[in-house]
């Protein structure tokens, strides 16, 4: 199909340079495909964020991905394997422990800190040829014309392409501009992320304890300290930011126990409100969504960055064989793909959040639910499966 726009320039932009639009640029590279990234964090590729202290837990099938598109050398050093899973229900009996060595894996997945995977992407995108990074730039405005989207840039200058991807995050602002109707409930709640010391260390332990409150979780890391990972009321989460460090290591040691005796010297906390945004559709007239701008769901199963990779992924994949990376059916094809992903990942994600004691819904059957999936080998390994993402991983490019 002949085109509209100048052949020189990429038919793909990327609105959003953060982990999920990084990763479908480089995805895209890999298929040979030429792309624009507009990003307006001016950050160098080089530096961290150091107000983001959350550690993200990346299924296996996540890592493999990232191992294929060269990201991962840059992150080995510094991830946490994930080798059991131990979750307990706080004041409740019922308590599940997967080994991945009993299921014959080396692991579950790994632990990164979020700034080093976002700095990982920067910098392999920065030495892609096949990518322009423009920086310092947002997407103002798009609009449809024939055969091709008019985008309006903050420097004033515009472009025009065959696809839009909005990998612009939770608010997207282009998923509002081309009316994607989203189901959007906020869940009052908010996350506390640090680093902190255990007296007892259990590498390759990650610990999820379901609290009435909300989920907490210690992730392990390589240096010896874990990942902490605590919800709660918006309100209450306020509160706990201003705690000295011994008043909020007491509080979280209360909820959590004594597994790894004392809880001592955690790092800088950061503060994340939780929402869930579920777009209803993927794309709309040369438009596509990926990343939170189509979902951001509760990080209670650990699975946003996983979804986003697989949404970038099945993006890729459906561009094999087009000419023209914007065409309907190559849209559609691309909803079509993801739709199983999304709803289960959904649906998992809302059954996790059941199971807090005292939930209405579920009750004493969740600590029973935990604990037939304990005892029950058919149960653990569905459990393995989709907390590995591996079989819903659309497409993956060449080993290098
Ligand atoms: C506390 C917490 C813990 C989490 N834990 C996990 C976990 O353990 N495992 C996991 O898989 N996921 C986890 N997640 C989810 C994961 O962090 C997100 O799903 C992921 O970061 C989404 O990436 P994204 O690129 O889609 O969005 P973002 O990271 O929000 O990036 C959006 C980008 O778009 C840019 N942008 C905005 N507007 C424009 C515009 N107009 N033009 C151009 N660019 C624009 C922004 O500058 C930003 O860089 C967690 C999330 C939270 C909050």
């Amino acid at each position: 199909m002949s085109s509209a726009y100048p052949s020189t320039r990429p038919k793909i932009l990327i609105a959003g340079g953060g982990l999920v639009g990084n990763t479908l640029a480089l995805a895209l590279a890999a298929r040979g495909l030429a792309v624009t990234l507009v990003e307006p964090r001016t950050a160098a590729p080089d530096q961290c964020d150091p107000a983001d202290t959350r550690h993200l837990a990346l299924a296996e099938g996540s890592v493999l991905a990232l191992q294929r598109l060269g990201v991962w050398p840059a992150l080995a050093e510094s991830a946490g394997a994930i080798r059991r899973v131990e979750v307990s229900r706080r004041g409740a009996p019922g308590q599940l422990r997967l080994d991945a060595a009993e299921h014959g894996f080396e692991r579950f997945g790994a632990v990164v800190p979020a700034p080093l995977l976002l700095r990982a992407l920067d910098q392999k995108v920065a030495d892609c040829a096949l990518i322009e990074v423009l920086t310092g730039v947002r997407v103002e405005y798009s609009e449809a014309g024939n055969q091709l989207r008019r985008v309006m840039l903050s420097d004033g200058s515009t472009r025009e392409v065959a696809l839009l991807v909005a990998a612009d995050g939770t608010d997207s602002p282009l998923r509002t501009g081309a009316a994607i109707p989203a189901r959007v409930h906020d869940y009052q709640q908010s996350l506390i992320s640090c680093s902190i010391r255990s007296r007892r260390v259990m590498p390759g332990s990650a610990f999820e304890r379901l609290d009435q409150d909300g989920p907490l979780a210690l992730l392990p890391r390589p240096d010896g300290r874990m990942g902490l990972v605590w919800t709660m009321s918006s309100g209450d989460a306020q509160a706990r930011m201003a705690d000295a460090d011994g008043a909020f290591c007491a509080a979280f040691q209360e909820r959590f126990g004594y597994r790894l005796g004392r809880l001592s010297s955690p790092g800088r906390r950061s503060l994340w409100p939780l929402r869930l945004i579920y777009a209803e559709q993927l794309h709309a007239d040369r438009l596509v969504l990926v990343g939170n701008a189509a979902q951001t769901i509760h990080p209670i199963g650990a699975q946003g960055f996983n979804l986003g990779l697989r949404d970038a992924l099945a993006l890729a994949q459906c561009q094999a064989g087009r000419d023209d990376p914007g065409e309907p059916a190559v849209l559609a094809h691309y909803e079509s793909l993801r739709r199983p992903d999304r709803e289960q990942t959904l649906a998992w994600t809302s059954q996790l959040l059941a199971m807090r004691p005292g939930h209405s819904l579920l009750g004493p059957a969740a600590g029973l639910g935990l604990a037939l999936v304990d005892l029950l080998p058919g149960l653990q390994r569905a459990l393995v499966e989709r907390a590995m993402g591996m079989a819903v991983l659309p497409w993956l490019p060449e080993a290098a």
